[in-house]
This record gives C-alpha cells, structure tokens and sequence, in this order.
C-alpha cells in the first residue's frame, strides 16, 4: 500500500473502516471474553463526545491545557478517595495500566538507589501481570517470581523467603489478571512494613470493582491505600472505569514517593524540561472521557455495574463447574476467572468453542480457558453454557495436547513448545507490520 497521491473521501473511508473490523473479534455481540470493557451504546457515545471536545488537546502541558490538567487532578483525586487514601496521597494519570506499573516501578527503583549500591531486585507473584517484568527489564532490576499457593493466592511465605539484600519491592494484585484472585494484602503488607520494602499492589482490574463489591456487603478483603505497607497502587479506568482506552491512575501513600516517578533535566540546551510519566503528546480526549465516565457512572453506577459483572460472572461459574469435567480455578473475587478439566483437553475445547463462534484466551498453568466478564455478556450466558456443555462432551479425553503452549489474550499465536519460545514471539512481533 502506498500513500496515495490524492485525498479519498471521508464517507468512502469510514465505510472501508466500518468494513475492516468485519473479521475482529465479535466483542459487542459478546462472543469474546476480554480486552475491551463495554457498558453500554449510550456511555460509549457519552465518552465519545467527551473525547471529540478534547481530540485536539495535548496532555503533555498544564500550562497551555489547564482545562486537561484540572480533569486529571480531578480523577486523580477521585481515585485516591475511592482507595482510602488520604491528604498525603498522591497520583498521576498515565496511559494504561502498564505505564502505571512501569512508572512505581520506576520510583521504588529510584528512591531505593538513594541509600543502596548496585542493581536492586523485585519479589513478584507469578500470577502478576507482565508488567512487572517488563519493567525489571526496561530498568535493569533483577526478579524472582515465586508460585502460587493451591488457591492461586500469592504466598507472603515463600516471598518473604525470595527477600534479600538487594530487594526493594514486593507486588501484590487485586485481583491477579489469570485467575481473578485478590493476593493476601494485608500479610504482604506486613511482610513489606517489617523489612522496610516498598509494596505495589497492582489493582488494575479490581480498583472499580471491588470497592463496590464490599459496599454491597460481599467479603472483600482489604486491598487498598487502608492497608499498612502499601506504598503505591495502581487502578485502571480503561477496565471497569468503563472510560476511554489509554487511561489509567497510579497513587502513591506519599508525594515524596512519586517524585521519584518524575523526570527532569535542565541539561536540554532550549531550556528545562519536565515529565511526570513515559510519554510526552498524551490526548486530552482520553483524559476527558475519563473524567466524564466516573462523573456520569457516578458511585451509584459502579455499585450497579459491580452488581451485575458479579451476578453474570457467577451464573457462568455455576454453570461452568455444574458441566461433568470442568473446573473453575480457585475461588475467584469478582468478575475474572479461569477454567480447566482434569480429564479433557481444554485448549481443544477452546479451539472447538471458536469453531461455534465464541473467541476465547487460553493460558497456561495449568491449561485453562480465561474469562473477563462484561456487561456485554448479560445476555449470553445460556447460549454460552449450552455450547459449552456440548463441546465438552465432545472433546477428546485426556490432559490438553503437548506439543504447543497457549498464548494468552490473543496477544501472541499458540507456541510450538520444541523451538526457542522468545524467538517465536519475537517473530509473532514482527510480523504484526508486514514490513
Ligand atoms: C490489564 C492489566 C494490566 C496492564 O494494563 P494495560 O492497561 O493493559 O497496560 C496490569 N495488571 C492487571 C491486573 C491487568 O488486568
């Protein structure tokens, strides 16, 4: 495809736009199970308008945007209160819940430079989101990942065993994104105060779900800024927030901790040059929907829509262990959970469940099929269940095939388990462009 020398009309791209997504994963028909977070057609306008008011604006300055830079402090400030922080905490919007991550990361490493030599290292649950290793390998700290317990929980023991010397960080999740289990907090957090570590509890998922959850009286155990050792948290608007893609928040118990997520120069010959995160353009659009999805959604909103995800999520779980030779893994939290079968080849399973038109992510350890629950899923879950129930008993017997392993959130293809995994991940990258 070339740049084409002469302008095209605009009716006549967006009906070849419209026509492009014709082989997407069906999302909004409820035929996959993550990846986008849909309320319903009315927000989606509502974040939509928001978004085209602010198309144009620039995140990046406070100064020529103070419009933007009053609706991200007003997020960040409804953030914070929504998990009990307090007049010292602190925060910022960042991109996604990556960029959060990358970002306390960052700081812990920067502020645990201060009073230490040598490469730090980080102690994180192996169920805990990629991210944390990205971030080892973008700032050059080293981390142990420790198991799981039976229950899919981190385990604070065997943390507390991985500590050493050169650690500065403990992770946590609420809950984790594989199996939906909230992490044992609170015993983290004591593990983290007792051997003055930082913690980053990466509450992506839950930070709009699982408030609302314990408002409605469901046991949630405390996750959040109210938790002693909790230094910074991080809480994704672009999932349960139901705001726009490329928004989320991180927060910090104390300022002084997130000024080491800033970066400043006054090295740069034009003149100094500061920025609070990895990006520099950032949209004003996004900021705007943000800001709109939690004022229109509102506390009342999230308490509905918490309600629901959980009621839809539980129907699909009974319905789910309620099918001779499934199981759901662990007991999950809220809306995000995993399945497996001990005597059936789950991955053929999923492989056959496509074949009915249902897309859904595969993950490793053990073989399971992943879910994340939306509303969009309200109305399918009878359907779902009647084809799950079918292509169960028809499954080949036996323990999923050897010989490929899941590649999760249809981020990369299955892996040929005999040849270097990273190569053919890197290879999956680059053939993303075709060029
Ligand atoms: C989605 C997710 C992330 C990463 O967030 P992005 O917005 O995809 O960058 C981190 N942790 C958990 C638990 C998540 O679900």
């Amino acid at each position: 495809v070339s740049l084409p020398e002469l302008g095209r009309p605009t009716a006549e791209l967006i009906a070849e736009l419209a026509a492009l997504r014709g082989g997407d994963w069906r999302w909004r028909a409820g035929r996959s199970f993550g990846l986008v977070y849909h309320l319903d057609d009315d927000h989606a306008d509502a974040l939509a308008a928001a978004q085209r008011l602010f198309a144009a604006e620039n995140a990046v300055s406070a100064s020529a945007f103070p419009s933007v830079a009053r609706m991200e402090a007003e997020v960040v400030a409804m953030v914070a209160e929504l998990l009990s922080g307090d007049a010292g905490t602190a925060g910022a919007m960042t991109s996604g819940g990556t960029e959060s991550i990358l970002l306390a990361v960052k700081a812990c490493r920067d502020a645990w430079k201060l009073g230490h030599a040598g490469r730090p290292h980080m102690v994180v649950p192996a169920s805990a989101h990629p991210a944390f290793l990205k971030a080892a390998a973008y700032f050059e700290i080293d981390v142990t990942q420790v198991a799981w317990r039976p229950d899919f929980a981190a385990d604070p023991a065997a943390m507390r065993s991985a500590i050493g010397p050169r650690t500065a960080l403990l992770a946590a999740s609420a809950p984790s994104l594989p199996h939906g289990i909230v992490d044992p907090i609170p015993e983290i957090g004591q593990l983290a105060v007792a051997r003055g570590l930082w913690l980053h509890v990466d509450a992506c998922l839950g930070a709009f779900v699982l408030p609302f959850l314990r408002e409605a009286g469901e046991p949630v155990a405390p996750f959040d800024l109210s938790v002693p050792g909790v230094t910074s948290i991080s809480a994704d608007l672009h999932k349960y927030g139901f705001a726009p893609k490329g928004t989320s928040v991180v927060l910090y118990r104390e300022a002084a901790a997130r000024r080491h997520q800033f970066f400043a120069t006054d090295a740069w010959v034009p003149g100094p040059f500061g920025s609070p995160g990895l990006l520099g353009t950032r949209p004003g659009g996004s900021v705007a929907g943000a800001w709109l999805a939690l004022h229109r959604n509102g506390r009342s909103g999230y308490r509905r829509i918490a309600a629901r995800v959980l009621g839809v999520s539980r129907a699909l779980m009974s319905g789910i262990a309620a099918i001779p030779g499934l199981r759901v893994l662990g007991s999950p939290a809220m809306s995000v959970f995993a399945f497996t079968s001990d005597d059936r080849d789950i991955l053929a399973l999923a492989d056959s469940m496509e074949e009915k038109g249902w897309r859904l992510d595969r993950q490793d350890g053990p073989p399971a099929i992943h879910a994340v629950v939306t509303p969009v899923h309200e109305p399918i879950v009878g359907e779902f269940l009647a084809d799950l129930a079918d292509a169960t008993a028809r499954a080949p017997a036996g323990p999923a095939r050897v010989g490929r392993r899941a590649g999760p959130y249809g981020l990369v293809g299955d892996l040929a388990a005999e040849a270097d995994p990273v190569g053919q991940i890197l290879e999956s990258l680059e053939a993303r462009w075709g060029v």
